[in-house]
C-alpha cells in the first residue's frame, strides 16, 4: 500500500491513481484526435509522461495507472527514484540538460537522452557507452526561441554538429528535440515547433536516422502534433500542475505573456 501524506492528498488529490488515469486517458483521446485532424496514423505519435517533482512512492500509484514511459529532466531525481522503484518495470528517459560529468551514472539505467546538447556530453557518453558495450538513442537538443534561458544548439550550429556526432558510433541520434518560447501565443508556439521540423527535414539528407520529433508539453501538444512531433513531452496534464518556478504555462495555470 502507497501511503499518502497530507501534502501528497493537497496536491495529487485524495485517490492519485483515479485521477492519473483518467487524466492518461485524456491526453491519449487528444493525443489521437490531434492526429486525426492532422492525418496522421496514431502510432506516429509516442506519449512519454513527465513525472519530474512527483515523489517515488507516488509514482507507484501511476504505474498503478497505466504509465510505463517516466520522464525525469534531472538525473539525480531520476536516479533516487530508479533505485526506489526497481522492483517496477519502467522506461525511464532524461529529458534535461545533462553536465558531461554526470554521464557516469548513467550506467545504473537505460534509458534514451533527450537533451543531448554539446560534444563533450557526447564524448563522455560515448565513452561510457563503449565500456558498457551498449549503444544510447539520443535526441539532438536545439533552442528554437533564441530564448537565453534554454539549452540546445543554436539552429546554425546544428549541421556541424550532427556531422561531429558521427565520430560516436555507440550514440544512435534519433531526431531533434527542443522546448518552444514560454508563451500562450500559440503562433509564436507554432513557429518553434515548425523551425524543428525544418531542421529534421534538411538535416535527414546527409543524416537519415534524424526522423524523430521530441517536441510537445502539456500547454502544447496538440500543436505540436499538427506540427509533427513524434513524441510529446507531456508532464502536468497527467499528475497534474507542478508547483514552484519550473511550472511551464498550460491552460490549467495562469498565462505568462512574456
Ligand atoms: C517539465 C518538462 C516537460 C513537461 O512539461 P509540462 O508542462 O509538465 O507538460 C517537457 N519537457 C521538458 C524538457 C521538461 O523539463
Amino acid at each position: 500500500m502507497t501511503h499518502l501524506t497530507p501534502a501528497d492528498i493537497a496536491r495529487f488529490g485524495p485517490d492519485p491513481q483515479a485521477t492519473f488515469a483518467a487524466n492518461l486517458h485524456e491526453v491519449q483521446a487528444r493525443i489521437a484526435a490531434a492526429c486525426q485532424r492532422a492525418g496522421r496514423p496514431r502510432a506516429d505519435v509516442r506519449l512519454l509522461p513527465v513525472t519530474k517533482t512527483v515523489p517515488a512512492h507516488v509514482l507507484r500509484l501511476a504505474h498503478a495507472a497505466g504509465i510505463r514511459d517516466f520522464g525525469e529532466n534531472r538525473l539525480q531525481e531520476a536516479m533516487t527514484k530508479h533505485d526506489a522503484l526497481s522492483d517496477l518495470p519502467i522506461r525511464w528517459s532524461i529529458i534535461g540538460h545533462l553536465q558531461s560529468n554526470k554521464a557516469k551514472y548513467l550506467a545504473r539505467f537505460r534509458q534514451r537522452i533527450h537533451a543531448l546538447d554539446g560534444l563533450g556530453l557526447a564524448a563522455e557518453l560515448n565513452r561510457r557507452m563503449e565500456a558498457e558495450g551498449r549503444d544510447l538513442p539520443v535526441f539532438v537538443q536545439v533552442n528554437t526561441s533564441g530564448e537565453q534561458t534554454k539549452f540546445g544548439l543554436a539552429p546554425g550550429d546544428l549541421p556541424g554538429f550532427l556531422d561531429a556526432l558521427t565520430a560516436f558510433p555507440r550514440l544512435r541520434p534519433q531526431g531533434l528535440m527542443t522546448l518552444a518560447i514560454f508563451s500562450a501565443d500559440q503562433d509564436r508556439v507554432r513557429a518553434c515547433f515548425r523551425l524543428l521540423r525544418r531542421l529534421r527535414d534538411d538535416s535527414r539528407t546527409s543524416h537519415p536516422q534524424i526522423a524523430g520529433l521530441s517536441m510537445g508539453m502539456s500547454g502544447d501538444y496538440e500543436t505540436a502534433i499538427m506540427e509533427g512531433a513524434t513524441v510529446v513531452r507531456v508532464g502536468q496534464a497527467i499528475p497534474g500542475p507542478r508547483p514552484g518556478s519550473d511550472a511551464h504555462y498550460w491552460p490549467g495555470l495562469i498565462p505568462d505573456n512574456r
